[in-house]
């Protein structure tokens, strides 16, 4: 295969090869790529659906994989009821279905094994901080790497099984039964508490959770040029 054609700005047809069940809203989405190439962790790709008629839809998705899984990106979708991508891939698409993508994308949300960390997710804006967490695992790095993760409901935590330990989780609708942690949205003590002011924090989710979590950071003490934010839709 010609270097060339593994540009990222080239589309290419995937195919699904694993659907897993994340949570009630979410799904993960695993394609093997034809034309794959190593990402870095916090990239994403495009995606486009083209409907019988030729309308075409496109949307970006992080990538939830480790670049050393080779040959494949996890794609992880929270479905938004009135949405136009979303729904379709958790209610259409399915094992052996073919998709149209492109990337990897982004030079600025991604981590190149900076020490510490700080990731900071609110809801979907996870994903490409659960790149980052795996990534870290997968190659064996000792760097210092925590997670402060906002969800809504009890049973919205995506990737729950592998985020313990690495994690400082609050719910800010409502908490599982028994849940003695963190409920409300996230403050300055949960910041004051990760104590890595002064690495880097990568911060994702909705346009109003982005900027009261780097608010927060700059309170704690990072250093502006060292607060990364990626913003996934329109609204909090
Ligand atoms: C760089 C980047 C990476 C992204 N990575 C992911 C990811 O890993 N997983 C993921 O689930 N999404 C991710 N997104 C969001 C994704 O691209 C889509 O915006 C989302 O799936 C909605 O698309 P849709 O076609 O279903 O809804 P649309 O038809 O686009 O929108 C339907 C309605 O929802 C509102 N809306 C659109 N997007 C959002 C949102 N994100 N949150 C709340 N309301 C919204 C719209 O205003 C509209 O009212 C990412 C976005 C960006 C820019």
């Amino acid at each position: 295969m010609e270097v060339s054609q593994r540009a990222p700005g080239r589309w290419q047809i995937a195919t699904v090869t694993e659907v897993k069940r994340e949570t009630p809203r979410v799904k993960s989405f695993r394609l093997v790529l034809p034309m794959w190439m190593p990402h870095l962790p916090g990239q994403h790709y495009d995606v486009r659906l083209t409907a019988p008629d030729g309308y075409r839809a496109q949307r970006s998705y992080s990538v939830a994989s480790s670049p050393l899984e080779k040959g494949t990106v996890e794609l992880t979708i929270d479905r938004l009821a009135d949405g136009e991508v979303s729904p379709y891939f958790h209610d259409v698409v399915e094992v052996g279905d073919q998709v149209e993508v492109r990337g990897p994308f982004a030079s600025y949300f991604v981590w190149r094994g900076e020490s510490p960390v700080l990731l900071v997710g609110g809801g979907s804006g996870v994903v490409p901080l659960m790149a980052m967490l795996r990534h870290r695992r997968l190659t064996h790095d000792h760097g210092q790497m925590r997670l402060i993760y906002s969800v809504r409901h009890a049973d919205d935590v995506i990737f729950a099984g592998e985020i313990d330990g690495d994690a400082t989780l609050t719910f800010t609708r409502d908490a599982p039964p028994g849940w003695a942690g963190h409920t409300g949205h996230i403050d300055a003590g949960m910041f004051t508490a990760a104590d890595h002011s002064d690495g880097t924090v990568f911060i994702c989710g909705s346009n109003g959770f982005v900027e009261a979590a780097a608010d927060l950071a700059m309170t704690a003490g990072f250093d502006p040029a060292r607060i990364r934010t990626e913003r996934f839709g329109p609204t909090g």
